[in-house]
């Protein structure tokens, strides 16, 4: 971190209607954001996530096949716990993601298709802060979902979208990055806590193949000890934390 640990963070801003979350896998999302995101769905905010693999080389012991299928069905119930319906996959290749033109066009037209005002998105550096090196996946999601932010606005960069009646949609005014080493905002997440504990828990094969600690106490602690540990920097409230990039 770059920043002294004693240097406070903003709150989010919150003057708009939609947001939509790209990310690589399932659970990319439940691993620190979803307080954030019961909260925004508390007060009436519409929010849509689009991930680009079904996470279905995430576990050893699973063959592809079948493990997809079955965390593309955990995927959707982690979302309706937070209050988000529309749950969207792009058919990437899990574990071997390309960031490229490709991956840019997908996420453009998904923020076509959904018009948020505010985007999300999974750490796109290498690191997630230290020496802890992140996955290709995120890298290239990440990056990709903040270059695609402005792709959607501009017609003649992948103008096969419109011949699909996908229309330009500039009305991205952030895109917040969570996991990120800098961040700058937060969001609390007392209010949210409960929900993105069980939200996490909807992900039961991944977690259940991940650790023998009991999934519930697993989950808690995980999510609360990242929400305290933001909050030093909160005023003293648990929360998520985001580093947002204004357009
Ligand atoms: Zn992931």
């Amino acid at each position: 971190m770059t920043e002294p640990k004693t240097t406070q963070l903003q709150p989010m801003p919150d003057d708009w209607q939609r947001a939509l979350a790209v990310v690589a896998h399932p659970d990319d999302l439940e691993y620190g954001c979803s307080a954030a995101i019961a909260a925004w769905t508390d007060a009436g905010r519409e929010v849509g996530y689009v991930l680009a693999t079904r996470g279905e080389a995430g576990i050893d012991t699973l063959e592809p096949a079948r493990c997809g299928p079955l965390r593309e069905q955990e995927q959707r119930a982690s979302a309706a716990v937070v209050g988000v319906s529309a749950v969207e996959f792009l058919d990437h290749r899990d574990g071997t993601v390309e960031y490229g033109t490709a991956l840019r066009r997908d996420i453009a037209a998904a923020i076509r298709r959904h018009r948020p005002e505010l985007v999300i998105t999974l750490n796109h550096r290498d690191t997630w802060g230290g020496v802890a090196w992140n996955t290709p996946d995120h890298v290239a999601v990440g990056r990709a979902t903040l270059d695609a932010a402005a792709d959607a606005g501009n017609r003649w960069i992948f103008p096969e979208l419109q011949e699909r009646g996908l229309q330009p949609w500039n009305g991205v005014r952030w895109v917040a990055v969570a996991g990120s080493g800098t961040p700058t905002h937060a969001v609390d997440a007392t209010a949210g806590m409960e929900r993105a504990v069980h939200s996490l828990l909807e992900h039961r094969t991944y977690i259940e193949a991940l650790t023998d600690e009991d999934p519930e106490t697993y989950a808690r602690t995980f999510l609360r000890g990242n929400a305290e540990a933001t909050g030093e920097r909160f005023g003293g409230r648990p929360a998520v934390a985001f580093e947002v990039f204004s357009r």
